[in-house]
């Protein structure tokens, strides 16, 4: 536990803050995995028709419990739900159960986790929409045998009030039932800043403190009231009445962007979104983003076993492009593979998957993959009046950049650039500019690729911040070297999203700046608050630093709207 003396007298913790905010509530801690029951008979003093009808009726209460939620939940999470009820209500893995009882004497919990385990892999061999179903048979196995063995419940608590969620980490299907209005934070052990759970919190606008450590979660006790400064990644526990009233404060004022990124001083710096479809680029423009910075199109099909058509691209693109017409939308090509795997692209064996056949790498294998895509998103420009630019992920080399770009500009589209998330790609910029039109700076793996560490890795948290000064002379070298074509250099990771972060980059000559659409209004206030030549004074700062927090505590000194603003 690290004490922060500065803050108050009473307890706090710290973590890494990876989603801004300041929220009070009580604790509800997440109830640890349900490890697998010992082989073990019924002793003789049991009744095998009773322990039958035990796993039935534990079957049963499953149902019920997870249709209560289904009715309180919305959207994905409410479908996922009735999935998983449907799933407890089948009878397949209760009779199946009930006959290994029956058969081999075993006891109710381990017939349930055999019965259950067979059923998943019959699913799984079945590939495809089949093959997906088998995460919810384990999830509801996990459920029933937590009732017979009257073990606490797995996954997010269900309670009526609003609470502060703790977990060791939050699995994507956990993340997809998050309901901002019961969840109002929360604080995982794992994780780093760039883990989907750290994007999803943002994207949810529900602050969040990531790889705090067990040492920080076991303090975290189940109807004790904390303060959760998803900025600072500071846990308070029983905070003063003081510190609750600034939190209702801050959560009562309301910020709006209107589409005018720009520096105190008049220098324009488009502020972008981050979307994944059709709905995310909606809410994107409700919100007033300039245009769409990265649209990640493998978001559209990650659960698809095949190569999408291209008439099914076409409606998707379609989808996220007419919701901004007239304007920029950044499109990137298929990113499959590490912890996005795409089962029609990446091998699965892989043993070293983030340094694999991953992104572009994949048209070495599968080049009519991209050249479809390519297709479908001409064809979708040629449907709408947005302004498509498009990228690809992962470019290392300069004849990669050539051999994408032209291949894009032989489909008719017309600004046609790539990502810098590799360093090689930032250390010859100069020469990619040659054949891009322009780049976007992705942090997050330019970050674990400069610093050799995993991005998903919470014990590796501080050498994966983008405030490392490494990583800051990079995106620098990127941008010096699209100067002199006055090529625009942008940002799409998780660094824009930083308003303090956000000054630096303007100051380092990135023109763009792309991230989740609540963190709009934020980056847009402070980049309000300094005029083009303080944003270069703070680059320079940040780039005088020897280490990363160093560079994160001298550029924040000097704003001291953040703290005004909570931020
Ligand atoms: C990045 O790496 O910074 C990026 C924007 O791409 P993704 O997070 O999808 O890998
Ligand atoms: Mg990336």
């Amino acid at each position: 536990m690290t004490q922060a003396p500065e803050l108050s007298s009473t307890p706090t913790l710290h973590g890494i803050g990876v989603s801004p905010g300041l929220v009070a509530g009580p604790i509800a801690r997440m109830a640890p995995g349900i490890s697998e029951p010992a082989v073990k008979t019924l002793s003789e003093s049991r009744d095998v028709d009773k322990e039958c009808e035990r796993i039935a009726l534990a079957a049963q209460t499953v149902k019920k419990n997870l249709e209560l939620s289904a009715a309180q939940a919305h959207g994905e999470g409410r479908t996922l739900l009735e999935t998983t009820a449907q799933m407890a209500a089948d009878p397949t893995l209760t009779s199946s159960a009930q006959a290994m009882v029956r058969e081999r004497n075993l006891v109710p919990e381990r017939a349930v986790w055999e019965a259950a385990d067979s059923l998943a892999q019959m699913l799984e061999s079945l590939g495809g929409y089949m093959a997906e179903r088998s995460r919810d048979v384990q999830d509801v196995r996990d459920r029933i045998v937590a009732v017979l063995t009257d073990s606490p419940m797995p996954g997010i608590p269900s309670l009526p009030e609003p609470f502060i969620l703790v977990a060791e980490d939050l699995a994507p299907a956990d993340t997809a039932l998050l309901d901002p209005d019961k969840v109002v934070a929360f604080v995982t052990s794992e994780g780093g800043p760039t883990s989907h759970t750290a994007i999803l919190a943002r994207a949810l606008g529900i602050p969040a403190v990531v790889g705090a450590g067990e040492a920080v979660t076991e303090q975290m006790r189940d109807g004790d009231i904390a303060l959760i400064d998803g900025t600072k990644g500071v846990i308070t526990l029983d905070p003063s009445e003081d510190q609750l009233r600034k939190a209702r404060e801050l959560a009562s004022r309301v910020r709006e962007f209107h589409g005018d990124g720009a520096t105190k001083d008049g220098h324009e710096v488009q502020l972008l979104a981050n979307v994944g479809d059709a709905a995310s680029a909606r809410s994107a423009a409700e919100a007033g983003a300039m245009g769409v910075g990265l649209f990640r199109t493998e978001f559209c099909f990650l659960d698809q076993p095949t190569e999408p058509s291209i008439e099914d691209q076409v409606t998707a693109y379609i989808g996220v492009l007419e919701a901004f017409p007239g304007k920029k939308v950044v499109v990137r090509t298929l990113d499959a593979g590490a912890d996005k795997p795409l089962p029609f692209l990446t091998d699965s064996t892989e043993i070293n998957p983030a340094l694999g056949v991953r992104a572009y790498r994949t048209t070495r294998r599968d080049p009519e993959v991209l050249a479809h895509q390519l297709e479908a998103l001409a064809k979708a420009e040629a449907a709408t009046e947005a302004h498509v630019w498009v990228m690809a992920p992962m470019i290392s080399t300069v004849e990669e950049a050539q051999a994408f770009t032209d291949l894009a500009r032989s489909y008719g589209l017309k600004t046609c650039g790539m990502m810098i998330e590799v360093p090689s790609a930032a250390l010859m910029a100069d020469r990619m500019f040659e054949h891009a039109d322009f780049a976007s700076v992705g942090t997050n793996d330019l970050t674990q690729y400069v610093m050799a560490a995993d991005r998903l890795l919470g014990p590796l948290a501080d050498l994966n911040s983008p405030w490392q000064p490494a990583v800051l002379r990079l995106i620098k070298t990127a941008c010096d070297g699209a100067a002199p074509k006055s090529r625009p250099v942008g940002v799409c990771g998780e660094a824009a999203a930083d308003p303090a972060l956000a000054v630096v980059l303007v100051g380092l000559g990135v023109a763009s700046l792309s991230m989740t659409a609540r963190a709009l209004p934020d980056v847009d206030a402070v980049l309000k608050s300094v005029t083009m030549d303080e944003c270069k004074r703070l680059a320079d700062l940040a780039l005088d630093c020897a280490y990363a927090e160093q560079a994160r505590a001298a550029v924040r000194a000097e704003l001291p709207i953040l703290e005004e603003l909570g931020l």
